[in-house]
């Protein structure tokens, strides 16, 4: 390491890492960050490389790229590493390069939804009413008896596809059959949690910890399904905005009290310490705010949104977290509001094409391209994924963020492109900010 600079290695390949990526290059106190493997959008950042021919979960051969390449700090993007055990094994093989992320014992936190409920009642932490179970005749039974409305969900990680919300008894049955007995999600349905449907609005917490400090940035709000007015099938994700108008600071300081504040000391006292960012994903209920899950990494699309948001130095974050000094810390936040809308290739989340040549055309200022499935194949940008492109865009007011997104949508061009032409939308039906 040369100049006091750091050297960082960021796993992943989505708009996530793209928008951390494009975060840290603007940091003085970074050298270089190489991205395994990267995307189109990495690829074309100043300070970045990508590194092709490893995988994300080769930790092998990620902690000998680390040593030759004189890493300080390592960033796993995805959850997969994560849950995998990727900072253990850091911390064993390659004990002088930071890790911002969580150890195995931590990450069980987003890679086993029984463990994150069994933790929540612990630690009184407010979440649906709920069951686990590990044997398909009892939750079968379980579901004949229960009286409210349930969601199921299988307990290990399953691309985001593990929640069921049924209309009905016999669906949340053939959900339980397919999930415990068919294997749908593999072993991540050895284990289900049943738990009570709640109603309300949804946002998401992303909070910075080392384990005992956490400090947290605004509210975002995602679009899970494909379609505008939350029609279709569920997606990755289709867009974002920061900060919410769903609920006043109040509420959000209340959040912090009852329910950040203890998950971090919960898991302190338990001996897994969370270090890294925390996203937890929270429900509005009538009878206050209830915690849905937690994850153990940026969201997508949320840190893209986000992370144009912080004017705090990301890399001092970081290594402030790994350090164990968050404290000594300002989280500084630009007063603004940030619009992402996600563009997908046609026929997402079902099948689609890849391999399309796309056009892109250059952006103004305010507003960024984050780059998710794309690659670069001979100086030509080709799609490379499902959601393939994002445009994000801050501006004093939600709706001149809403704008300049949309006009963001216009510079990008490929075939079948599809997007949500209601990101946020219905935000500005809100009164409360
Ligand atoms: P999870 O991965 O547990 O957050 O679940 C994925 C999505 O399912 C959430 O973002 C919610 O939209 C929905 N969901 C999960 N749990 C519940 C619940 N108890 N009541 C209503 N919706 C839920």
């Amino acid at each position: 390491m040369q100049s006091g600079k750091i050297r960082m290695l960021l796993v992943g390949n989505g708009g996530r890492e793209h928008a951390i990526a494009w975060k840290l290059a603007q940091s003085a106190l970074v050298e270089h960050i190489y991205v395994v493997p990267g995307n189109g959008g990495t690829a074309g950042l100043s300070k970045v490389t990508n590194v092709d021919g490893i995988g994300q979960e080769d930790f092998a051969a990620l902690t000998k790229f680390a040593a030759e390449n004189s890493i300080g700090l390592l960033v796993p993007g995805p959850e997969a590493p994560l849950v995998a055990g990727i900072a253990d094994y850091f911390k064993q093989h390659a004990p002088g390069v930071k890790c911002f992320g969580p150890s195995l014992g931590a990450a069980r936190m987003e890679g086993s939804k029984t463990f994150s409920k069994d933790f929540m009642q612990r630690h009184n932490i407010p979440t649906a009413a709920y069951r686990n179970f590990s044997d398909y005749e009892e939750a079968r039974k379980y579901l004949d008896e229960v009286s409210h409305d349930v969601v199921i969900k299988a307990s290990g990680l399953a691309a985001g596809k593990g929640v069921i919300i049924p209309a009905t008894k016999e669906e949340a049955q053939k959900a339980l059959t397919e999930i415990m007995q068919d294997k749908e999600f593999g072993a991540a349905g050895d284990e289900v949690v049943i738990e009570e449907f709640l109603e309300g609005d949804e946002l998401s917490i992303l909070s910075f910890s080392d384990g005992s400090t956490i400090r947290s940035l605004p509210p975002a709000q995602d679009h899970k399904r494909i379609f505008d007015g939350d029609q279709g099938p569920n997606t990755g994700g289709m867009g974002t905005y920061a900060p919410t108008r769903i609920a006043p600071q109040s509420v959000i300081d209340e959040v912090h009290e009852t329910i950040l504040q203890p998950t971090i000391d919960g898991m302190k006292k338990e001996g897994i310490p969370f270090v890294g960012v925390l996203f937890t994903g929270l429900m509005m209920t009538k009878s206050g705010a209830k915690t849905l899950e937690y994850n153990v990494r940026f969201g997508d699309p949320e840190t893209q949104s986000l992370l144009s948001l912080m004017k705090t130095d990301l890399a001092s974050i970081m290594l402030a977290c790994a350090d164990g000094n968050l404290s000594t810390k300002e989280l500084e936040v630009w007063p603004r509001s940030a619009v992402t809308v996600v563009v997908a290739a046609g026929g997402y989340p079902g099948s689609y094409v890849k391999g399309t040549l796309m056009k892109l055309d250059p952006a103004p200022e305010d507003v960024v391209l984050f780059h998710a499935g794309t690659t670069l194949v001979d100086g030509s940008l080709k799609t490379s994924g499902g959601r393939v492109i994002a445009s994000t865009a801050i501006a004093e007011t939600l709706e001149e963020a809403i704008s300049k997104a949309y006009s963001g949508v216009k510079l990008i061009h490929f075939e079948g492109m599809q997007y949500r032409k209601d990101i946020a939308g219905r935000a500005l039906k809100k009164t409360t900010s």
